[in-house]
């Protein structure tokens, strides 16, 4: 899409959100679910999430393109009904859900099911039904629902996933009928836990793996976008020396080595001393070759070959691409 037509787009979204009132069943409940998980607008750019480059276009054909053109999406073009991202922890999966929700101005509702449902244990049923109202009352919007897999771990849990069930397929028939889009898209670290009732809703099942050596690099180069670099800094040296790092194993090493030269400047200071450095003097110290191979060397992966393993075979027998 034109990015002057996306600017229409996200504009005309934003000036109907702004008059939007909640008329649901639930208005206390509604009130609270507003603040604790609805976010108009998670700012994050396509660009803010290095490579996933299939999950992007999966991404684009199953969510974005359906908002743009819903008349094209009709009967056996009708969207997807939900999509699962599934794939170690901290690969992107929340970023890229984010992201796609500001890509098409939607309104992003983020539910951790581990601990929104934990903490509203015995309401959960209503409370299921409040948050797609919500989501209706404010589509388009995307309901990211993240460890979805923790609903099939419990017996208590049953109720709240047949009530879940219902609502992904009520969803289906609105979207198509009244315009207001809501789309459900899942995440989960243990994909082999859900059942064959949640992943027949979830049609599409999209790997999000850890970061092949493009990505990394990638992902180095729009951390350390602000940030002054010493010239001998070699960013395909680090992406070689960090294969099975996630993408937040990576953030955390460029995190660390980019408060290394503070930790230098700084030590043996007394508080008085340090207030005193001047703070574009600071800013200026570059991030050098040594904070890296010191921060990788501190910084281990979190993710072990046996959960990639687990994941690549659940990618062959369930995944799409
Ligand atoms: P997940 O939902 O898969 O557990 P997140 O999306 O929460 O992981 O990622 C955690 C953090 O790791 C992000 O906030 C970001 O800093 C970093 N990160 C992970 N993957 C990527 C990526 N592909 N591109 C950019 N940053 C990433």
């Amino acid at each position: 899409m034109k990015k002057q037509k996306l600017e229409n787009y996200q504009n005309a979204v934003k000036d109907v959100k702004s008059k939007v009132k909640y008329d649901g069943s639930h208005p206390e409940l509604a009130a609270r679910l507003e603040k604790e998980i609805l976010d108009t607008n998670p700012g994050v750019k396509w660009d803010d999430v290095a490579g996933l480059s299939d999950a992007k276009r999966i991404l684009q054909e199953t969510v974005v393109l359906p908002l743009f053109m819903p008349e094209y999406f009709q009967r056996i073009r009708r969207p997807w009904r939900g999509v699962l991202m599934f794939g170690p922890p901290g690969t992107g999966k929340t970023l890229l859900a984010k992201a796609v929700a500001t890509e098409c101005g939607m309104t992003f509702m983020n539910i951790s099911c581990s601990s929104l449902f934990g903490n509203w244990y015995g309401e959960s049923e209503r409370l299921t039904r409040c948050l797609f109202e919500l989501a209706r009352a404010h589509a388009p919007t995307m309901n990211f629902i993240d460890d979805i897999d923790s609903l099939c771990k419990h017996e208590t849990s049953r109720r709240l996933k047949s009530e879940l069930l219902v609502q992904i397929d009520g969803l289906n028939n609105s979207n198509s009928t009244s315009g207001k889009m809501v789309t459900l898209l899942a995440a989960t670290n243990f994909p082999g836990n859900l059942d064959e009732a949640l992943r027949r809703r979830l049609e599409k099942r999209i790997y999000i793996p850890l970061p092949y050596f493009e990505t990394r690099k990638e992902l180095i180069q729009i951390n350390l976008k602000s940030i002054e670099l010493a010239p001998e800094v070699d960013i395909e040296q680090v992406a070689q020396k960090t294969e099975g790092y996630s993408g937040d194993d990576l953030t955390n090493i460029c995190r660390d080595a980019s408060l290394n030269g503070m930790r230098q400047k700084i030590a043996g200071k007394t508080i008085h001393e340090i207030k005193n450095i001047l703070k574009s003097e600071m800013l200026k110290i570059p991030v050098t070759m040594e904070d890296f191979l010191e921060a990788v060397d501190k910084i281990k992966p979190t993710v072990s070959s046996g959960d990639i393993q687990r994941h690549e075979k659940w990618y062959s027998e369930f995944g799409s691409s």
